[in-house]
Parts: C-alpha cells; sequence; structure tokens
C-alpha cells in the first residue's frame, strides 16, 4: 500500500481566523495550551460516552490520560491523548473549517477585540488554532475509535494543510507543536506546568506532564454528594478560594432537568469586603464538562453574590462560547436564576435548621443580601426570607426574621412596621415606639442607615406592606384592652385649635403642619414623614451624599410636627403665649429641634445651645 499525501485549503474563514491568532494574538500566547487540553480532554470524554454504548472500540487497553511531552532541543511540544481520534475525513473537516456556529459573528468580534486590546483576546476561545500562536508549524497524528488506519495531519498556517496515512498510531491523538522562536517557553517544564495549574486543575483525566501527573485536584462536583468526604470539600475550597480556612456554608447541588447543571458553591468564613480590602471579584468559575470556560465568572451569578467561591458546570452550555458571548447568553441567564434561586433557599433551610450559625453569615454576609434588594428585583420574594432585624419583642442582640413578625402579628393588624435610629437604646428612649408599645404592637428596629432603602425596595412581605413608624398616615390597630387607663386629659378643643394654628404660624417654613398626634403618648411632639416614600433616615442619608457633591435633586421632604395634648409641657404653652408669647417662642423652638433629633436629623448646633442656654436662665431666675 502506497502512502497516500493530499494537500488542501483551508476555508475562507478560517484563514482571517489564522490571520487574526498568527499575527494579532501574540500576547496571550497561554491560550493555545489551555485550546489543546481541552480539545483533548473533550475527545476523552466523547471517547468515555462512546465506549459506554459501543459493542467494539480500538485499543480498549489504553488507559484514558492526556501526556505532555517537551522538547527544549528541538523546541516542541507534544501533547498526547487517547481518546476518540479522527479519520482522514474528519482531520479535513474538523482542522480546516471553523466549527463554530454563528463563526461569522465570532470572527468580526474576535477581529474588533484583536484590533482594540489584544490582551481581550484571551477571553475567546479561538480553539484548535490558536497551536499557531506558539507554532509555526503544527503536526496531529490521529487514529480513530473505530480503528480505521491512522493520519497525519500537517501545516504551517499559511492557507494551506496536508494530510497523508500514518501507520502504526494507537487510538486518539498526539499534536506536535513547533514552537516559534519567541515562545521556546513552552518547551519548559516550569512554564507548562504552571498553566496547567491555572487553567486545567479540574480536568477529570490525569495530565501527565514528562510521566508526572500534574493535575491532582479532581472535578470534585461532578461526583455524588455521598462520595466525597468533608475533607475533601474543605480542600477544595482551600484551593479555589485561595482560603486558608474552612467555609462557613457549602451548597454542591445537582440538576438534569431543565439544565444540566452541577454547582459547588461556598460561603467563605470572613467577609474581606467590610475588612476593608476592597471590592472582591466575583469568586464562581463556570465550567462546561469541567473545562473552565470563564474564570472568575460575571455572568454566571449575580454582582451581590461575588462574595461566593466554586464552581458552577454546565454541560447544556457551548465549550467554546467566548466571554462576551456569555454575557448576553439566553442559556446563561437561565442557569443563573436557577443557581441563584436555589442558593437563597438553601439559605433560608440553613436559618431554619441552626438560626445562630445563620445569624453569624448574616452579620458578615448580610450587607449582600441587602444589596441585592437595592439592586435586583428579581429574587426579591427569596431576599426578603433573608433579612433579620432585631425588634421590640426580639432579645437585644438577637435579629429575627419578617416571618417570625408575620407569625406574632394580630389578625387586625396588616402592616409590618419599623423605625430606624442609632441604636435599640436610642429608638427604645425615642417618640415613635411609644404607641407601639402601648397597642402591644412589635416593631422592627433597623439599626443601619441603608436598612430603610432596603425596606423601601422591598415593599411587602408574605403580602403585608413595610411600613415607617415616622410615617404621618399610620394607623395602628388599637389595642381594646388598654382603652380605660387612656384617660389623661386633653387639652379642650378651642384651647387645642388656637395652640395648633399659633404653632403653625410660630415655626413659618420650617414644617408642612402641626397636627394633634392621636398616637403620642408620652413625648410632648414628633416629627413625622408626609411623603409616604422617604424615612426621614433616608433624607439624612441623600442630604448627606448631596453636600459631598453626589446630587440626588431630591428637596428636603415636607414634614408634620405631631403634638400630643395631653402633655404637660404642650398645654402649659397654651397659657403661656398669651402670656409671654417670646418665650413661649423660645420653647416651642426647642421642641421642635428636640423632635428632629429624634428623628435622626440635623439642627443648627450653636443656635440650639443659644437657645438653650436663654431658656436655662430664665429656669433658675424663677
Ligand atoms: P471546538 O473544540 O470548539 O469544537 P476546536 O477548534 O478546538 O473547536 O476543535 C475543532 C474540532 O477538532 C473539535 O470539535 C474536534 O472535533 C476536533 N478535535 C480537536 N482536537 C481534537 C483531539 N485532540 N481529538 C479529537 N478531535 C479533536
Ligand atoms: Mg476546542
Amino acid at each position: 500500500m502506497t502512502a497516500k499525501t493530499t494537500s488542501h485549503e483551508f476555508q475562507a474563514e478560517t484563514k482571517k481566523l489564522l490571520d487574526i491568532v498568527i499575527n494579532s494574538l501574540y500576547t496571550e500566547k497561554d491560550v493555545f495550551l489551555r485550546e489543546l487540553i481541552s480539545n483533548a480532554a473533550d475527545a476523552l470524554e466523547k471517547f468515555r460516552h462512546e465506549s459506554l454504548t459501543a459493542e467494539q472500540v480500538f485499543d480498549d487497553h489504553l488507559e484514558l490520560d492526556i501526556k505532555i511531552k517537551l522538547d527544549e532541543e528541538k523546541n516542541t511540544l507534544t501533547i498526547t491523548d487517547t481518546g476518540i481520534g479522527m479519520t482522514r475525513a474528519e482531520l479535513e473537516a474538523n482542522l480546516g473549517t471553523i466549527a463554530h456556529s454563528g463563526s461569522n459573528t465570532f470572527l468580526s468580534e474576535l477581529a474588533e477585540a484583536a484590533k482594540k486590546d489584544v490582551s481581550l483576546i484571551g477571553q475567546f476561545g479561538v480553539g484548535f488554532y490558536s497551536a499557531f500562536m506558539a507554532g509555526d508549524k503544527v503536526t496531529v497524528k490521529s487514529r480513530s475509535w473505530d480503528g480505521s488506519e491512522g493520519c497525519c495531519w500537517e501545516s504551517e498556517g499559511t492557507g494551506t494543510f496536508t494530510i497523508a496515512d500514518e501507520p502504526g498510531l494507537h487510538r486518539g491523538t498526539t499534536i506536535v507543536v513547533h514552537l516559534k522562536d519567541d515562545a521556546k517557553d513552552y518547551a519548559t517544564k516550569w512554564k507548562v506546568e504552571s498553566i496547567i495549574k491555572q487553567y486545567s486543575a479540574f480536568v477529570p483525566f490525569p495530565i501527565k506532564l514528562e510521566e508526572e501527573v500534574v493535575n491532582t485536584v479532581q472535578a470534585l462536583w461532578t461526583r455524588s454528594r455521598s462520595e466525597i468526604s468533608d475533607e475533601e470539600y474543605n480542600e477544595f475550597y482551600k484551593f479555589i478560594g485561595n482560603a486558608g480556612d474552612e467555609p462557613m456554608y457549602k451548597l454542591h447541588f445537582s440538576a438534569d432537568a431543565p439544565l444540566a447543571i452541577n454547582a459547588l458553591l461556598f460561603v467563605p468564613k470572613e467577609n474581606f469586603e467590610i475588612m476593608g480590602f476592597g471590592r472582591v471579584d466575583p469568586g464562581v468559575n463556570l465550567y462546561c464538562q469541567r473545562i473552565l470556560i470563564d474564570q472568575h465568572s460575571e455572568n454566571i451569578l449575580p454582582e451581590w453574590l461575588r462574595f461566593l467561591k466554586g464552581v458552577v458546570d454546565s454541560e447544556d452550555l457551548p465549550l467554546n462560547i467566548s466571554r462576551q458571548a456569555l454575557q448576553d447568553n439566553a442559556l446563561v441567564n437561565k442557569i443563573r436564576k436557577v443557581i441563584t434561586k436555589r442558593f437563597l433557599k438553601f439559605l433560608d433551610e440553613e436559618s431554619k435548621k441552626d438560626e445562630d450559625a445563620y445569624l453569624q453569615f448574616w452579620k458578615t454576609f448580610g450587607i449582600y443580601v441587602k444589596e441585592g434588594i437595592t439592586s435586583d428585583y428579581e429574587f426579591k420574594t427569596e431576599l426578603g426570607k433573608l433579612v433579620r432585624f432585631e425588634s421590640s419583642k426580639s432579645e437585644a442582640g438577637k435579629a429575627i426574621s419578617l416571618a417570625d413578625y408575620v407569625l406574632r402579628m394580630g389578625t387586625e393588624q396588616k402592616e409590618i412596621y419599623y423605625i430606624n435610629g442609632p441604636s435599640r437604646a436610642a429608638i427604645e428612649s425615642g417618640p415613635y415606639i411609644e404607641m407601639f408599645r402601648k397597642n402591644d404592637i412589635e416593631i422592627l428596629y433597623t439599626l443601619e442607615p441603608i436598612d430603610d432603602f432596603v425596606l423601601n425596595h422591598l415593599g411587602e412581605f408574605d403580602g403585608k406592606k413595610l411600613v415607617s413608624a415616622d410615617r404621618s398616615d399610620i394607623k395602628l390597630p388599637e389595642n381594646t384592652e388598654n382603652k380605660e387607663e387612656d384617660s389623661k386629659d386633653s387639652l379642650d378643643e378651642k384651647l387645642s385649635g388656637d395652640l395648633l394654628g399659633w404653632m403653625k404660624a410660630a415655626l413659618g417654613s420650617k414644617i408642612a403642619d402641626v397636627i394633634e398626634s392621636k398616637r403620642l403618648v408620652d413625648a410632648p411632639a414628633m416629627i413625622v414623614n408626609q411623603d409616604g416614600y422617604m424615612t426621614s433616615t433616608m433624607e439624612r442619608v441623600l442630604s448627606a451624599s448631596r453636600h459631598e457633591g453626589n446630587l440626588f435633586g431630591q428637596e428636603s421632604s415636607k414634614k408634620n410636627l405631631e403634638v400630643n395634648m395631653k402633655n404637660a409641657l404642650i398645654q402649659q404653652l397654651a397659657n403661656l403665649k398669651d402670656e409671654d408669647e417670646e418665650f413661649a417662642k423660645e420653647a416651642l423652638a426647642q421642641i421642635y429641634d428636640n423632635a428632629m433629633l429624634q428623628a435622626g436629623l440635623n439642627v443648627d448646633p450653636l443656635a440650639m445651645v443659644e437657645r438653650n442656654y436663654r431658656i436655662l436662665n430664665r429656669a433658675v431666675r424663677k
């Protein structure tokens, strides 16, 4: 039998790709090794799959592995796999055309990226042809698993390739990259080993570099949960999370339908962002069939889950998808949704299993849950289950869930109430919770300024509206048991009306209205918001950022002063305003400032101190 050698032209698109690869992509050469290993692993995976059902396979005895040999004298890198191999026809088709679907858009994207910034190119899967980034000649010897005689494909990447018979091969493929002068590094062991460790550590077949297995970490996530020890999980976490300790939580789950997903997610012990290390990069890598396709993926989870470490692997994704294409890939979006929901459900379940452990999570990572609520409408229902706040009925320091709150609510109560303050003690000594206490209605204490924004975005929980207690239109269900003791004398209608009118005139533009309070018990007055949207805390935060030049374009919202007509000080004021109007105005200004302070709002401290001394002066003279 005479050896047959044939010459072929690359398909036009392939030529274009080769041109880009060879002429523009010189800085991101490492990519080629990842691509060749990924093809080898792919071929092994296909063989493993076929051999499950095939009656007969050629060279059945071969171990499934990837061997890499280096020759520093000849400047070659040789990669051999015992995978599915290629027939002559397959060599011609697979290594002469571009297999990508939509390869035209891919090419123009690639060309664009190459023009703009060559460093972008590492993000593209350029496939087999990337071998020409490092090699000026590439030789591929392959024999198919069907046992047909093997062939040798060869090209210098310049527009043509040849295919010749190559008898005596084992099953699989051997690729020899004849390295260019500026790519000689790839014949050195340290270089190749570091690339494998970085990109291909989880390839599920042994990669033997000069006879030594270098990928010690296996694709743990594809194994069944019952087979994996805690120690293995921890080791894996340390590896991918670059961590020295153990994870706080671990979620390993697999789904077959509607999407084939394997995910292994870890919550670290520490939150480096709140420790002041700056914004962390996403920590979850996206794999397709155990091949890394997007490291630190920004696409596979929402931004506010960037603290998670781990792996998502889906067989449904095309292996050669570019990172840019991942961004608006419908399948990726679907996977993100499934995984996010699953993870949030997992947290909810964990909180029910071990409340204290969950509160530790909340303390460390709750800020991300809050970020999720304010930035992502999609997962509101799930996120609402995860928030925790202290309340008038919780132990100090022990936060409760909205579900706990709803469970304790009386049937007449339709809304969930909250109030913001700097501390539990400050809230409990302020005017806003008096009525809640009196009517035995639970109220949440939101201790961080951002919390009001969070609850505002959340809007409702379990069909109950979330309402800030500093709103003017609040109507609490009355507790009838307490009715009788509620018999302190109030000012009569005429006096009340006069007093309110005078107060309003005296306060002028500082206030929208002065009204008789239906809910104050002891305190003389309090500030409430007419605007149903903003709480006083939100206003304070926004006005602070306005001072920093961060304009929200929000006018200070209109406030009411609610006045307690049963309070002795207020009742005295009704007389004082007729006897000594000047001094009555001083007292009123102070009552107003006090109420503003209790609402967490700003007052003019100098004016207040001076007024305070004037009032004290008069008090000591008496
Ligand atoms: P992709 O891997 O995205 O399909 P590549 O350019 O990397 O694109 O490879 C093109 C095709 O060549 C592959 O789809 C596969 O059919 C074939 N191929 C490449 N390398 C091997 C190999 N080591 N063994 C078997 N087939 C291979
Ligand atoms: Mg490939």
